[in-house]
């Protein structure tokens, strides 16, 4: 009986240990199970304005090339100067911000080591492929003309490793109407399918110069086949995503505000047309009121082919890795999410067929 005892207690002791090993086992089987969840880590932005983009580390050696005293050596100070202020409220205000990065971008070769340095910057922080947007007319202060501006922005391409295009902006304005004609006819000239100009868009205060007075200059760019985004439904509502659309834009910079008509969500998915969204850009503009009704995930949910971009990283502050890193945060957004919008991303790149074959291989590696 002892010995059945004995032998038993040995059983269940065998039993325990192998238990107690098998749990420890079924720990770190559950570990190896369950892959870290690997969320974006390189990045398309297709909504990048150049004069945006300028660090303090960029304006000093934009100053430095040009012998351009800056207005303060002092670090906060400069700042100050190229971040947007914690009281901004409007696009207008927020506008105001890029006085000092253009006024450092008015000779060819600051605009060209502008592009150049932006690019590499990007680059570092992840970024694949880029379509980087300017005004050509915001830099003729100097003597420039908006073609020297051009050819200067393709040669600022050419020094960098960054696989990158140029989008030429019109500007929403007063008086600028033959500057903004200009800017369309010198995208006819320079527009290539890769490697330079790529297309146009219109930037400025929605706003104050409603979408609806630039038809004739978006008809005129379709009739020449230039692709073209416009920024739309942003400070201003729903109906400048419609004209947007009607236009033939095949991008909206922005579209926040779509959701204020369920006819232009409808034109969205209906015409695949992709919505370039920058959510802290939307934030410090006040594009929403309030973020925590940010349309992003239910434009997401509905199928509208949104992308994720930074705007004016170096204004507010930002990277494109932390865009993402936020929509995780405060939005829930996932991996697989994540992947769908950087699909979407490469769709919609203004650039050829074999780029975008080579930059989905580069996102699945
Ligand atoms: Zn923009």
């Amino acid at each position: 009986m002892s010995k059945k005892y004995c032998v038993l207690s040995m059983f269940l002791a065998a039993c325990l240990l192998l238990s107690l090993a098998g749990c420890g086992k079924k720990k770190d089987k559950k570990k190896t199970d369950t892959p870290a969840v690997k969320y974006a880590d390189k990045y398309i932005d297709l909504h990048l304005h150049l004069d945006g983009a300028i660090t303090v580390d960029i304006a000093k050696k934009l100053a430095e090339l040009q012998g351009i005293e800056l207005p303060t050596e002092d670090e906060a100070e400069l700042t100050k100067l190229l971040t947007v202020s914690a009281d901004c409220k409007s696009l207008n205000d927020f506008l105001k911000c890029f006085d000092f990065p253009l006024s450092l971008m008015q000779t060819e070769e600051g605009l060209r080591e502008a592009v150049h340095l932006v690019a590499d910057n990007i680059k570092s922080q992840g970024v694949i492929y880029a379509e980087i947007r300017f005004a050509p007319q915001l830099h003729t202060n100097n003597g420039m003309t908006q073609e020297d501006a051009i050819k200067a922005a393709i040669d600022g391409l050419k020094e960098t490793d960054l696989k990158a295009n140029l989008i030429l902006c019109l500007m929403r304005g007063d008086g600028n109407h033959d500057a903004n004609l200009e800017t369309v006819e010198l995208a006819k000239k320079y527009l290539v399918e890769d490697g330079g100009v790529v297309a146009i868009d219109i930037a400025g205060a929605e706003a104050l110069y409603p979408t609806a007075d630039y038809r004739d200059l978006f008809e005129l760019a379709k009739s020449y086949n230039i692709p073209f985004t416009i920024h739309a439904g942003e400070a201003d509502g729903a109906e400048s995503v419609k004209l947007a659309i009607e236009y033939g834009a095949a991008r909206i910079g922005h579209g926040v505000r779509s959701y204020e008509s369920e006819e232009v969500l409808k034109l969205l998915t209906d015409k695949d047309i992709f919505l370039e969204m920058c959510p802290t850009s939307n934030r410090q503009t006040c594009a929403v009121e309030d973020m925590s009704k940010y349309p992003f995930m239910d434009y997401l949910g509905r199928g509208i082919k949104v992308t994720l971009n930074t705007d004016d990283m170096g204004i507010e502050g930002t990277t494109l890795a932390e865009e993402f890193r936020y929509m995780e945060k405060e939005f829930g957004l996932t991996a697989e999410q994540e992947k769908i919008i950087l699909e979407n991303s490469v769709e919609a790149a203004f650039t050829t067929d074999s780029v975008k074959e080579e930059l989905r291989k580069q996102l699945q590696d």
